[in-house]
């Protein structure tokens, strides 16, 4: 049996972003029913646009630092998670919360948690 991967909003795809000028992990927003995806927006600039079935996916560039709770990120910041592999920082959200895009998906994470207490 073929295994096709079948897309939810929310999960991670390559693809290049004109406004960024470079390839990145997008954001899938928005799929068919049969989970393919249609569009996927950047999280870095925001651009929602189609998507090109087809681009390359791509392994982890560096070494990156590992995640660490107590460190403050920025976003564009790459990390190590122990579980979820590498991940670039999409957005603060809040003190303490940050989204990342991992190789698979969008998760939320903590950070700075020395300094929130
Ligand atoms: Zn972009």
């Amino acid at each position: 049996m073929e295994a096709v991967k079948v897309f939810k909003v929310g999960d991670r795809v390559e693809q290049m972003c004109l406004t960024c000028g470079e390839e990145r992990g997008h954001v899938v927003a928005s799929v068919t029913q049969k989970g393919r995806v249609t569009r996927v927006s950047c999280p870095i600039c925001g651009s929602r646009v189609p998507f090109k079935s087809g681009a390359t996916a791509r392994v982890s560039k560096k070494a990156d630092a590992p995640y660490d709770r107590a460190r403050t990120y920025r976003r564009g910041q790459t990390i190590v998670h122990p579980n979820f592999g590498e991940g670039e920082v999409t957005a603060i959200i809040e003190t303490g919360k940050m989204d990342v895009l991992f190789a698979d998906r969008l998760r939320r994470l903590i950070h700075s948690e020395a300094q929130a207490g």
